[in-house]
């Protein structure tokens, strides 16, 4: 039961049918050729399957406080009727729609907008290249005014609401911290001054829209930065902002440049809805809650312990958008959970690349890959079970084939069985429970502990065979690599070897990150994360402290530079300073020389030096197992994916790809 999830709730004078809202994200769609349709298509899924309002990307009031073209704008009369194909769409599935009026202060970046960017002081952030002009009265007038006449276009296109974007770091955010805005005029210096951009956007956007359009306000619970806004600053921001006649606070967590993990896998669910808890103690208005919650029935416990209004969930409207129908319907085993990754969703956003989704590879393509029945139904044959052949079946069946899914171990999942091992990657769990329900619910044969053969799958008969076998782990060529304590990185992850307490990883790619991580520890905390926790009493000393305590000595080496390639852009920081402030040692440019009984010997920068270990591991990459495409090549339609096509680091974005790629070309 979901009563709490599904009582409806008022913002101003809009009612809305359950407490779940899709939060900002932006999806990079508009950049594709009929770009704006494509993003109505996307959220009129999301709302066709019971988001109780849908926020979108930012959009941006001003040119020099976008993100450039390929960015939704609000600050001209012809955006208009861009923004109504959206809000059409929207409708004619019956969902809400609010627009995030947006601007990104000193985060804009010139090298897409072309312009100056502007803040409060003109202090370049870590993460942008460019210093920004600091506004003058005029320019805080005008962006003011921006904000006002971006929310009368949006009401003029259809929506139902508009959201301010006043955290994450971007302009209202900067006006507020003292980090950012070091002004002593009427903007900036003390708390009160720091606060009056942000109250006086939330005023004049509620007198250019009228007292019963819902305005929502995106502020920062908690920006992660080294002496910025205060606790106590914040709450009073919240009830000034109240005051100032918005209907709903929104609360975001993390300037876009702070060395906190907010939202990536190794953040336990639900760790900030504290933050929202203490807003909603302050204010009387609806108070949202997000960050890390990808089940609705954890918003749920949220609601019913009453320490939120409303639950804001981003991500796993990607990985699902029928999160909200399916478990409304109790159908939660059939939801395809978020695992907070971000590898198909921030990373491609980061790389100037459009959204997508690890486990919903459909993002995007919502159209032309929307699923059809197979015109003449087939006998196909998938071999092995990892995530490649798990979706190639799963999508096989859905179109209406008869599949037979083979899998040479007694379990699916295949390397998705490694990566659910190693601490704070649990999310993986939620992949295969996903796809155990989908191969039951479609009826998929599975044959496990069952190694398929070629004369075997000739003679049952299959019309088409997808070889989706894996890869086998490489062995490079190094002296002594046959003694007994040396051991290959499958064997650790699936138990058949004991790892001693001295450990060396030949290879520091991401499954020698993932090991290391395995070996040495339960949780992913980094120093400045570590100071945070405390402070705001996300853990005790004691239990940071067990959090910190290493169990092993690891060293990864590797020929090349550079250590954990192969993972994403968003985590590769936090997961490096974390192996790091656990002791795992990264040694690059060695040259092997050989392994002996006491270690293994290497020369670095001319010096020849011998790393301790009692177990050694190989983890230097893969080669395809594509033995069995090879055999099967001219007796019957064959398609190769996943690892077994070719080997790389676990890459299970690229798997899920593949799989769903072949789903629907047979
Ligand atoms: Fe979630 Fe990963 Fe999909 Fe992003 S790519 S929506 S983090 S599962």
């Amino acid at each position: 039961k979901l009563a709490n999830v599904q009582q409806p709730i008022r913002l101003g004078a809009m009612t809305l049918p359950n407490r779940i809202i899709m939060g900002s994200m932006h999806v990079g769609l508009e950049k594709l050729p009929n770009g704006v349709e494509r993003l109505a298509d996307f959220y009129a899924e999301r709302a066709s399957g019971g988001a109780g309002l849908i926020v979108t990307g930012g959009a941006a009031v001003l040119p020099e406080g976008g993100m450039g073209e390929v960015y939704c704008n609000v600050f001209l009369d012809e955006h208009i009727e861009q923004l109504r194909i959206i809000t059409e769409k929207v409708h004619q599935q019956k969902g809400k729609i609010a627009l995030q009026l947006f601007h990104a202060g000193r985060y804009a970046y010139k090298e897409v907008t072309g312009l100056d960017p502007v803040a409060p002081s003109p202090l370049q952030a870590p993460i942008n290249r460019t210093q920004p002009r600091e506004l003058d009265e005029a320019g805080i007038e005008r962006t003011i005014a921006a904000f006002a006449s971006g929310a009368v276009r949006a009401q003029k296109a259809g929506f139902d609401a508009v959201e301010i974007m006043g955290s994450e770091g971007y302009l209202i955010n900067q006006f507020l911290s003292p980090v950012t805005n070091q002004r002593q005029d009427e903007w900036g210096g003390d708390f009160g001054r720091r606060t009056r951009f942000g109250v006086e956007v939330a005023k004049r956007v509620r007198e250019a829209v009228g007292r019963d359009f819902p305005v929502l306000f995106r502020m920062s619970g908690l920006d992660l930065i080294p002496d910025s806004t205060t606790i106590e600053e914040t709450l009073q921001f919240a009830r000034m902002l109240e005051e100032a006649g918005v209907d709903a606070l929104n609360i975001g967590i993390g300037w876009h440049e702070s060395k906190v993990p907010t939202i990536s896998m190794m953040v336990p669910r639900g760790a900030y809805v504290w933050v929202a808890q203490q807003v909603k103690e302050a204010v009387h208005i609806p108070v949202i809650a997000s960050n890390r919650i990808n089940d609705i029935r954890h918003a749920e416990e949220i609601l019913q312990a009453g320490r939120c209004d409303l639950v804001s969930l981003a991500r796993p409207f990607l990985a699902d958008p029928q999160i909200v129908a399916k478990s409304v319907q109790g159908r939660f085993d059939e939801v395809n959970t978020c695992i907070a990754c971000n590898q198909a969703c921030l990373d491609h956003i980061f790389d100037g690349k459009v959204a997508s989704c690890l486990v919903n590879p459909m993002v995007g393509r919502e159209v032309e890959w929307a699923l059809a029945q197979a015109t003449v139904r087939k006998k196909v044959a998938v071999v092995g079970a990892g995530p490649a052949g798990l979706e190639a079946a799963r999508v096989l069946a859905e179109r209406g084939h008869e599949v037979v899914l083979f899998e040479k171990q007694e379990r699916i999942g295949g390397q998705l069985n490694y990566a659910r091992q190693v601490p704070g990657k649990a999310e993986f769990n939620e992949t295969l429970r996903y796809y155990q329900t989908q191969l039951v619910k479609l009826g998929v044969e599975v044959r496990l502990g069952t190694e398929a053969s070629a004369d075997e799958l000739v003679r049952e008969g299959f019309a088409e065979v997808v070889i989706a076998t894996g890869v086998v782990p490489r062995r490079p060529e190094i002296a002594g690599q046959e003694m007994p304590h040396v051991v290959m990185y499958n064997e650790v992850f699936e138990h058949k070897v004991k790892v001693a307490s001295k450990v060396v990883i030949v290879g520091a790619g991401g499954i020698a990150c993932d090991l290391s991580h395995l070996l040495v520890h339960d949780e992913v905390i980094s120093p400045e994360a570590a100071e945070y926790l405390l402070a705001y009493r996300i853990l005790d000393a004691k239990a940071l402290h067990k959090l910190q305590t290493g169990k092993r000595k690891v060293f990864m080496l590797r020929r090349g530079k550079h250590v954990g390639t192969g993972l994403g852009k968003t985590t590769r920081w936090a997961t490096l300073a974390y192996l790091k402030q656990n002791g795992v040692e990264m040694l690059t440019e060695i040259e092997y020389k050989r392994i002996a009984e006491e270690g293994v010997y290497i020369t670095r920068n001319g010096e020849e030096q011998v790393i301790p270990a009692d177990t050694v591991i190989i983890a230097a990459g893969a080669t395809p197992n594509d033995a069995l495409y090879h055999a099967l090549a001219g007796r019957i339609p064959v398609h190769l994916i996943g690892g077994a096509k070719e080997a790389g680091e676990l890459d299970a974005k690229r798997a899920i790809l593949e799989g769903a790629q072949v789903g629907r070309a047979i």
